[in-house]
């Protein structure tokens, strides 16, 4: 048996513990589409901290879930969303969103571009958006 898995089953069992946080942050909508109703999952934004840390995870619906763990197959039109979310108080949502912005630009997307250019992000922000891709 690796202690691979185990490692990672322990981090997802201390993940599931803050449910009850980013609901409340939330307000039980996805940060980033900002659809309710809707099953909700925890994902923790790159770089992980050694300790899985509430702050540095977003709560998401299971469409924004896929294409932010499979950024190749992101669907451009689905995400004019990220105008908002973009602007989120939480700096996670705010580095990830910038981070999908990045897939976008990279894709030819001129809105995003555009969107791109008139961001204006916190330098810590920035700095946490260009680590670890
Ligand atoms: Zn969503």
């Amino acid at each position: 048996m690796s202690t691979g898995f185990k490692g990672k089953f322990h981090r997802q069992n201390m993940v599931s513990r803050f449910a009850k946080d980013l609901v409340r942050r939330s307000r039980s909508h996805c940060e980033l589409c900002g659809k309710n109703g809707v099953k909700l999952e925890a994902h923790e934004v790159p770089p992980l901290p050694e300790e899985p840390m509430v702050d540095a995870c977003v709560f998401i619906c299971e469409g924004c879930h896929r294409q932010v763990d499979h950024p190749k197959n992101i669907m451009p039109t689905y995400w004019r969303c990220l105008n908002n979310a973009l602007y989120s108080e939480v700096p996670a949502v705010q580095v990830l969103s910038f981070r999908l912005l990045k897939h976008l630009v990279a894709k030819g997307e001129h809105w995003a571009e555009e969107l791109m250019e008139h961001a204006y992000l916190d330098p810590e922000i920035e700095e946490w958006a260009n680590e670890a891709e």
